[in-house]
């Protein structure tokens, strides 16, 4: 279906961004089917929530809506746009270093959870709260000496078992938790705690179980009641392998064996790229090929100012070259066949490079269009999209049935 969108589209619309609507929907209802492994009766004891600011494309937020518990924002501004597109689903505010105005904005219109990330946000929410006379339901954002399975080392991005900006070391939270005992209009109802992205089902599932047990210790020596505890997203996407996908079978069995103790807490799950990662593409085509010193490179329309993830994380964006026929020029159509190529974008910097030493198999032509995998999360929206000026991409959102929510125009 995006395969045959992203041959159907005209020239002057590429380079464009194609979402499968419906296969994200349908993967959206798998995980949470998968993440409420072994609920019983009425009230769930594991919640799904989306980290919207792996792509709050409105089109994402809507399609993922009936599927989960809530969003998580992390900045004021995520919090109007999310509930612009997506009204009436609970939200979870998190974030560091938030001004007054998101903590005026986060108390005076209620949001469902409000994730605290130090002693003194606590006591500026408290005064909010306190000013608004409304009572704010918080949990507490820890760094707890909790191992991350293989070391914060192994995993692509550790924000917490090591020194870190985010969340608070156990006296710090122990100080919350004696502030939010003097101020009724705070209710802390448990913790929070994000440490990694890019751990595997079994990895995620024993840090559930270590995550628990050091929780229900912290709650029971600062005699709380601990009713949720948010044991972040992360759940790792590989770039490198797309067919390899997170285990959300296992993760939910886990998840349910560690929400089945007694007395276990409301868990909460927060993933953003495991979700949305793989419904997205970015297409374009290739303007020339050129030979250097032994390599090809394939300069395709557009680059990682549309598309930073590469950059960013230093790998090559999985892509399926689709061929075009026909070549109005008198002279040979540039183009190599079964060679490595590496697809580079317009940008005048060594950096603006999708995919390096690629594989391809068949022909790499001019004018062939190419279609990057994978660009679902952390792509158009983390992408320096100025740099140049040259034209942003369009957006499309085809679904089976038709009802084709197609961007007007190039959204800047
Ligand atoms: C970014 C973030 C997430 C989502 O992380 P993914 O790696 O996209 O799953 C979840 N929670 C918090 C607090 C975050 O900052």
């Amino acid at each position: 279906m995006v395969r045959a969108h992203a041959h159907a589209l005209p020239d002057t619309q590429l380079p464009a961004y194609v979402h499968d609507i419906d296969g994200l929907a349908r993967h959206a209802a798998d995980v949470s089917t998968a993440s409420a492994e072994g609920a019983s009766g009425a009230a769930p004891r594991v919640e799904l929530y989306y980290a919207a600011k792996a792509n709050p494309a409105p089109e994402i937020l809507r399609a993922l809506a009936p599927h989960v518990h809530g969003i998580e924002v992390a900045s004021g501004g995520e919090l109007a746009h999310v509930r612009g597109a997506a009204p009436g689903v609970p939200i979870a505010f998190g974030g560091p270093g938030k001004t007054d105005g998101e903590l005026d904005a986060v108390v005076a219109t209620g949001v469902h959870r409000l994730h605290v990330e130090s002693e003194h946000e606590l006591r500026r929410a408290a005064a909010f709260a306190r000013a608004h006379g409304r009572a704010v339901d918080v949990l507490l954002r820890a760094n707890p000496p909790v191992d991350v399975p293989g070391g914060p080392a192994a995993v692509p991005l550790a924000m917490g078992g090591r020194p870190s900006p985010f969340g608070m070391d156990p006296d710090a939270l122990d100080r919350c938790a004696r502030v939010a005992a003097d101020e009724p209009r705070l209710r802390l109802l448990g913790i929070h705690a994000h440490l990694a992205s890019g751990l595997d089902a079994a990895a995620l599932g024993l840090l559930a179980e270590h995550l628990l047990d050091w929780a229900v210790g912290w709650a029971a020596r600062n005699r709380l009641d601990l009713r949720e505890l948010n044991v972040g997203g992360g759940m790792a996407v590989d770039y490198h392998r797309p067919e390899h996908r997170f285990d959300w079978r296992a993760y939910g069995k886990a998840l349910a064996a560690t929400a089945a103790r007694p007395n276990a807490p409301v868990l909460r799950i927060e993933p953003g790229r495991a979700l949305t990662a793989y419904h997205g593409w970015y297409v374009t085509d290739i303007l020339d090929v050129k030979h250097s010193r032994g390599e090809t490179f394939a300069v395709v329309r557009g680059g990682t100012h549309h598309l930073r993830t590469p950059a960013a994380r230093g790998h090559s964006q999985p892509l399926a070259v689709l061929p075009r026929d026909g070549w109005p020029h008198p002279w040979p159509r540039p183009g190599v066949r079964d060679e490595p190529v590496t697809f580079v974008g317009q940008l005048c910097t060594p950096k603006d490079v999708l995919a390096a030493h690629v594989p391809v198999p068949g022909e790499v032509r001019v004018g062939d269009r190419v279609a990057f995998a994978m660009a679902g999360a952390y792509a158009w929206n983390i992408s320096h999209r100025d740099f140049l000026m040259h034209p942003p991409p369009t957006f499309h959102y085809p679904t089976a049935d038709g009802t084709h929510l197609e961007q007007a125009g190039r959204r800047t």
